[in-house]
């Protein structure tokens, strides 16, 4: 069949890139960049207004980033603290334990703080990758325990039995052997340690346990938690948990993970926070398995049938002055302390 001989014509000049087509006109390209450029502004106002740090002498019930980074300065001196490590199995749980004395100090006559420090065994399958079995020995972490002193001992309060429920802060203080571990973990540590203070230094007894855990070995992988969760008799009131951790260095707190159950903890996050920052897509993404890693989430998820919260505190290492990044992070949890 015959095409009409001006289609053809046109067709023959477009088959030898005679006949221009597609530019996109100069001023969409402006007002592209400009849009761009806005909201680049934007973006750097919001962090801008970010919660600003606390000094050091702040009121002993606030969280004050400048007295977390002290532990932050603290802790990355020590240099790399891998699991096993003199670094790590002597140096950093020497430091960890007056910290958590300090806490202890810290606290007001409505709270009680005690600490522990131990070492635990054992082993559990991951799906993780391929799949393996994860058999450890002789982990070590501290854990700081904070209640109300009127607590009363015996069942806890709500329908479900057994120790007073608590709500679990974890961290891990252990590192990658080429790292101090600024950001992953030391900073999570820092920001535990100093929400600890705070809230044992509250002025009204705590309506609820929280347990502290600096564990010694999450990074070969995720060893500490479990034997926490499996193992410690402090563990068992735990009924959710906020876990910080690091991604990169560097930019806001961003709420990571969430779940598996209990809705009303985004629900709390969402309506409590000043300065809510959350991403669905990256929950999609992790649990897609693109990105080949995995948090102490999973293992207070799937051993210690806890639902929770995974955040991504990502301060830049020293010499950045402190904290516009921590701050948010004990903001938060004190606020989320006090709703749960
Ligand atoms: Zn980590």
């Amino acid at each position: 069949m015959n095409k009409d001989p001006e289609r053809r014509e046109e067709e023959l000049l477009l088959k030898e890139n005679v006949v221009e087509r597609g530019v996109v006109p100069v001023w969409v390209v402006c007002v592209c960049a400009c849009l761009t450029a806005g909201t680049l502004l934007a973006a750097g106002a919001v962090d801008r207004r970010l919660p600003e740090p606390l000094p050091t002498d702040a009121p002993a019930q606030l969280f004050s980033a400048e007295r977390a980074y002290e532990h932050l300065i603290n802790l990355t001196s020590i240099g790399p603290r891998v699991a096993g490590s003199y670094e790590n199995e002597v140096l950093a749980v020497r430091q960890l334990v007056s910290a958590a004395r300090s806490v202890a100090a810290a606290a007001s006559q409505h709270n009680l703080v005690d600490y522990d420090v131990f070492t635990a065994s054992g082993a559990f399958s991951l799906t993780f990758l391929d799949g393996m079995t994860n058999i450890y020995r002789d982990v070590q972490s501290v854990v700081i325990r904070i209640r109300g002193a009127g607590e009363a001992s015996g069942p806890g309060r709500g329908t479900r039995p057994g120790p007073p429920a608590a709500l679990l802060i974890n961290c891990h203080f252990d590192t990658v052997p080429d790292s101090p571990g600024a950001s992953d973990d030391g900073a999570g540590c820092a920001v535990a340690l100093e929400t600890a203070r705070a809230l044992a230094a509250s002025r009204r007894p705590l309506r609820h346990r929280v347990l502290v855990l600096l564990n010694g070995a999450e990074e070969n992988i995720l060893q500490a938690s479990h034997a926490f969760v499996s193992g410690h008799a402090w563990a068992r009131g735990a009924r959710a948990f906020i876990n910080i951790e690091a991604c990169g260095a560097g930019g806001r707190e961003v709420l990571f993970q969430a779940g598996p159950h209990d809705p009303w903890i985004v629900e709390v996050y969402a309506g409590a926070v000043p300065h809510p920052f959350a991403s669905s897509l990256a929950q999609e993404l992790f649990e897609s398995g693109l990105i080949p890693a995995d948090t102490d989430f999973r293992i207070f998820r799937d051993y210690g049938n806890m639902s929770g919260e995974r955040r991504h505190a990502s301060p830049l290492p020293a010499p950045r002055s402190p904290s516009v990044d921590i701050q948010p992070n004990g903001h938060y949890s004190i606020i989320i302390y006090s709703l749960v």
